[in-house]
């Protein structure tokens, strides 16, 4: 890794997703100098996978001196031992020790981590949570990825499950969620769930969201956000109930991991974040031994890029 030490080095990170792989070639302060892009599916396995990267790895030495560990963010579950143990989108990986043996045949440092872990790590590096030490990353898009991070590294836990966000429990017995257990974050403030509130609800306000999701194009929740500030006030219920159960899990978290900046992204975080002040009440109301005010909750900055941008972070903390 002697690249590594020199002062223009570069380090690519890639985010594995069930349809491409995304590259970014990043400098020291997290600004992106160069991009690649390679196609996965459901065929992938892991030496079509490090033929991709290999090869964007290579690509990217083109443009600039690139370190030698490479970072790897993959869609699913990975164990602390490695191993990536579920993935709907890439079934041929599950049960592989794919950091080894993408190390193997890349013939160089991986650090492979989930790509919600990743997103994270990318938040703090010329994102949103930017030099900040310890923060709390939630996405919410169909379902709600989390990340942590604490002092300045990821926090995976004891066997790599950690900061499941989505599953912790806002709501005794209360709606089902995709993980089979009731009252789960995620089965109150994600677009699976708006979806599902959607269905339950009036006809009138069911046929109005299903039109926007069809004509405009809108997420169920982007259409209920909305409809509520239109002054619709089934909508507004169903909407302050969506932000009052966030608040609730967002309080427990940081009653018990005690950060102060938490940072939201993920489809239905501008919904969220234009009710910024009703999560913050929400949240006041359980908190424990400080208030809302003390919290700061920023919405993520760094997009589609913040998995591939925090691969490559887990590279420069390989040094
Ligand atoms: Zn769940």
């Amino acid at each position: 890794m002697t690249s590594a030490a020199s002062q223009d080095s570069s380090w690519a990170g890639f985010d594995v997703g069930g349809q491409a792989v995304k590259a970014v070639l990043v400098d020291e302060r997290g600004n992106i100098v160069a991009r690649g892009g390679r196609a996965t599916g459901l065929e992938t396995d892991v030496r079509h996978l490090a033929a991709a990267i290999g090869s964007l790895a290579d690509e990217l030495s083109a443009t600039a001196t690139v370190a030698d560990a490479v970072g790897i963010g993959l869609a699913g579950v990975m164990g602390a031992d490695g191993v990536l143990h579920g993935s709907p989108n890439l079934p041929r990986l599950v049960g592989r020790p794919v950091q080894r043996e993408l190390e193997e045949i890349l013939g160089r440092a991986t650090i492979v981590d989930n790509d919600a872990n990743c997103a994270a790590f990318g938040e703090g590096l010329g994102g949103a949570a930017d030099g900040v030490a310890s923060y709390l990353l939630i996405t919410l898009g169909s379902g709600i990825g989390s990340g942590l991070v604490l002092g300045g590294e990821l926090h995976h836990g004891a066997t790599g499950y950690a900061c499941e966000l989505g599953h912790s429990v806002v709501c005794s017995k209360g709606r089902l969620c995709g993980c089979g257990n009731r009252g789960c974050l995620e089965a109150y403030c994600s677009e699976t769930a708006a979806r599902a509130l959607v269905a339950e609800a009036s006809e009138r306000l069911r046929a109005a969201v299903i039109a926007d999701v069809s004509e405009r194009g809108h997420g169920h929740a982007q259409s209920l956000f909305e409809r509520a500030d239109g002054g619709d006030d089934e909508a507004r219920a169903i909407t302050a109930d969506m932000i009052e159960m966030l608040g609730i899990g967002l309080a427990s978290a940081v009653n018990v991991l005690d950060v102060t900046v938490l940072v939201i992204g993920g489809g239905i975080a501008p919904g969220v974040l234009a009710r910024k002040d009703e999560l913050l009440a929400a949240m006041d109301a359980s908190l424990f031994a400080r208030d809302a005010a003390s919290l700061t909750v920023v919405a993520a900055a760094r997009g589609g890029d913040a998995g591939a941008v925090g691969a490559a972070r887990l590279a420069m903390s390989a040094r």
